[in-house]
């Protein structure tokens, strides 16, 4: 099968047929960085990055951009509360959003730019569309007219009536039509502002993609994604000004994140429901948090509760737990060829609109199938799954990392969370072994639900009794 991916444009899975041959261009709407990334953040992060991922290892050169909100109405109040500038808010934002990319195990983009820096094409657009009749300036702001781009409502399926009808439309004197969409603001005082034909201002939000994408990928490009809750309107006015400036399709295939919920609610700062992939990395670490994400397929909602997170924490090991095992017992042995059939259904399970849950499904079925197969003493067949996971591992980015490291660290970070001394577990550990040689198991029991009680697990093992962390 080749690749498929949905197209919110044409409500169709479609084939993908790059541009260029060979090559791929990605834009996918980034962050407005006032605040921390929250879950629903880390999905559209890790969907897209997986999509990147995945183009690559299809043999794909791609261009990947993702962009930076830098200014806008948000990052200026917020900046005004704090009391500090928006360049200051803006850099102490980006800081924290490299440092959840970088746990969650996301590739860098190969472009990441910001909105600031790309002011001048932004003017020059708004110009070419007040040049060609489909913009108008009023009181030092520039809005689009909407009723003169016949193509209005194409990707989110509405028609302009509708939209009146369905919205809260705010009455301002100053627009033509009440769908009509702010290109340029004018800046009030203490806010950023840009000269421009039409006064000093600041660009609206929606401008800056169509700059920032066809800058880096030309126009037409192949592939637009960001989440659901993006098609209206922004999506939809990045074409209306795109292909109203430029007389010619915008971007090719449309691919768009559900979104995370929490119970019957979307998460969402204004709700105030959401945890930051900080505290979620925090919790379960940021590679349990991608695991999350890709083990619903990118277009379902998803479900969000602390428990299934720690679900993925405790799946997650697992994993790694089996990685250790097979690393031990093909010690020493060469590398074998990746397992045909395992990449195979990989393949046709990611070139099925990547449907990544299907592949973590197959990940875990391929763990089962090495402990089976460690359990018979049949090593000598482990050694081509455990090369075809590390295949799949470069996609999906779980269990990349060095097994035994990884669950080292893992317990390192419970003990240091749960303020434990390891020499303290030591020492039970040795009273327990006391207690049982003199036949007192109700002390040797008390002992090992002290440690449960603090997430660790005993296990006697012909060497001895070893320790290890119990996953929430
Ligand atoms: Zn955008």
């Amino acid at each position: 099968m080749s690749l498929r991916f949905h197209n919110t444009l044409s409500g169709r899975l479609e084939e993908f047929v790059p541009l260029v041959s060979g090559k791929v261009g990605v834009y996918v709407c980034g962050v407005t960085v006032y605040d921390r990334s929250h879950i629903g953040h880390a999905r559209a992060l890790v969907t897209f990055d997986v999509l990147y991922r995945y183009l690559k290892f299809s043999g794909y050169e791609v261009t990947f951009v993702r962009n930076f909100t830098d200014v806008d109405d948000k990052i200026i109040a917020r900046a005004q509360q704090a009391g500090i500038s928006t360049a200051d808010l803006v850099e102490t934002n980006i800081r924290s959003f490299a440092e959840d990319v970088k746990a969650m195990g996301c590739e860098s983009p190969t472009v990441e730019p910001r909105a600031t820096e790309n002011v001048d094409g932004m003017i020059a657009l708004i110009q070419e569309l007040i040049d060609k009749g489909l913009a108008y300036p009023a009181d030092g702001d520039v809005y689009f007219a909407v009723d003169k781009f016949r193509d209005y409502g194409k990707l989110s399926k509405r028609k302009l009536d509708d939209m009146i009808a369905g919205s809260r439309v705010e009455v301002d004197e100053r627009k033509h039509h009440p769908m009509d969409f702010a290109l340029w603001k004018a800046s009030k005082p203490g806010e950023p502002w840009w000269e421009s034909p039409w006064g000093q201002g600041r660009p609206g939000w929606h401008i800056e993609c169509s700059v920032m994408s066809t800058k880096h990928l030309g126009q037409p490009f192949d592939i637009h994604g960001g989440g659901t809750d993006l098609i209206f309107p922004h999506h939809e006015n990045e074409i209306a000004q795109s292909e109203g400036a430029k007389g010619k399709a915008f971007a090719r295939y449309w691919l768009h994140n559900g979104m995370v919920n929490i119970g019957a609610e979307k998460m969402s700062k204004s709700l105030g429901n959401f945890m930051t992939v900080q505290q979620a990395a925090g919790r379960v670490g940021g590679e349990a948090v991608r695991l999350f994400v890709i083990g619903t397929h990118y277009r379902s909602p998803l479900d969000f509760s602390p428990d299934r997170l720690d679900e993925s924490g405790r799946a997650l090991t697992r994993l790694y737990e089996t990685l250790a095992r097979v690393d031990e017992a093909l010690k020493g042995e060469a590398e074998a060829g990746p397992a045909p059939a395992v990449l195979e259904e990989f393949r046709t399970a990611m070139d099925d609109d990547l449907n990544t849950a299907r592949a973590v499904g197959i990940v875990f079925e391929t763990v089962r199938t090495m402990n089976r197969l460690l359990d018979e003493g049949k090593v000598d067949e482990v050694g081509v799954l455990r090369s075809a996971l590390k295949e799949i591992s470069s996609v999906l980015g779980i269990g990349g990392t060095e097994a035994v490291a990884f669950l080292e660290r893992s317990k390192q970070d419970h003990l240091a969370d749960a303020e434990i001394d390891p020499a303290e577990i030591e020492n039970l550990i040795s009273q327990r072994n006391a207690a049982r040689r003199e036949k007192n198991f109700k002390r040797a029991d008390e002992i090992r639900d002290q440690l449960k009680a603090l997430g660790i697990v005993l296990e006697d093992t012909p060497k001895g009794t070893i320790w290890k962390i119990e996953k929430r």
